[in-house]
């Protein structure tokens, strides 16, 4: 059985929505969590809420779409609580538009958040799992990367890109004892969801078959489990959890 005393899990995004609920699940199997947050006030309440649920681990600042941030925070880790034998890439954002309207920027900061951070952050978690000879890296993509959206041509790409990258890393790391899964949620209630338009709502609802949204809890269960020993033999897949919005 694994332990998880004393293994370090980084959840990237973990101030709100699904980043949270995930950190905190790893938190209460007993992984001393480094959650991350854009801002200083963001880790400090990710501090808080690991304190208030008695988790071990503490908030970190982390802008994903900047190298050097990743590695600040890399050394902080090292130098402090320890290096993660557990990776979360579940930071992430939308910039929607449709393609005809969308600025390259926005087609840029999705790309670069989402996808070139999946590079920047697994690899510098790698050499002390490889060293280990034991790691977990759970990448959080989308429903969308595999049905495709109209309007998030950038960021079903990105979703898309994490798959891909997911499946050729189990290739290439899997001797060395580390699984590499991603986890595909469909339609989650967290922030990212909030602001759509009612009708969008109801349009979305109609076309999942258990008729509600997700929670994010949902969504770290599966996380939980990929991690757990029960997952150990599960490597390169893309876990759905969307409520039957789709079936390939
Ligand atoms: P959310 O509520 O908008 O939270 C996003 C998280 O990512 C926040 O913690 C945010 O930190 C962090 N973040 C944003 N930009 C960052 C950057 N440049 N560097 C580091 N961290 C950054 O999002 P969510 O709905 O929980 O989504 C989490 C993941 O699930 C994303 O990858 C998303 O694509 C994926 N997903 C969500 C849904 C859904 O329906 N909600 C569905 C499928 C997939 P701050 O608080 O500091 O801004």
């Amino acid at each position: 059985m694994l332990d998880p005393k004393g293994k370090v899990a980084l959840v990237t995004g973990a101030s709100r929505g699904i980043g949270k609920a995930i950190a905190l699940e790893l938190g209460r199997q007993g992984f001393t969590v480094a959650g991350t947050a854009t801002t200083d006030a963001g880790s400090e309440r990710i501090a808080r809420y690991f304190a208030e649920q008695e988790i071990s681990g503490d908030g970190f600042r982390l802008d994903v779409s900047a190298s050097e941030s990743v590695g600040d925070l890399m050394q902080s880790l090292q130098a402090g609580i320890g290096a993660p034998a557990v990776l979360v890439n579940n930071a992430g954002i939308t910039r929607d538009n449709l393609l005809l309207r969308m600025k390259e920027e926005e087609w840029n900061e999705v790309i670069n958040t989402n996808l070139n951070s999946m590079f920047r952050v697994t690899r510098a978690c790698l050499k002390p799992m490889t060293r280990a000879r034991w790691g977990r890296i759970v990448n959080i993509s989308s429903v969308v990367g595999s049905s495709g959206n109209p309007g998030q041509s950038n960021y079903c790409a990105s979703k898309a890109g994490i798959e891909g990258f997911t499946r050729s890393l189990a290739r290439e790391i899997g001797s060395r004892g580390i699984t590499v899964n991603a986890v595909a949620p469909g339609f989650i209630e967290t922030d990212m969801t909030s602001n759509l338009p009612e009708t969008q709502v109801q349009g979305m609802l109609n076309q999942i078959p258990l008729r509600r949204l997700g929670r994010a809890e949902e969504v770290a269960a599966v996380v939980r489990f990929l991690v757990s020993s029960g997952g150990a033999y599960i490597t390169g897949e893309t876990v759905h959890v969307n409520g039957g919005m789709y079936l390939a």
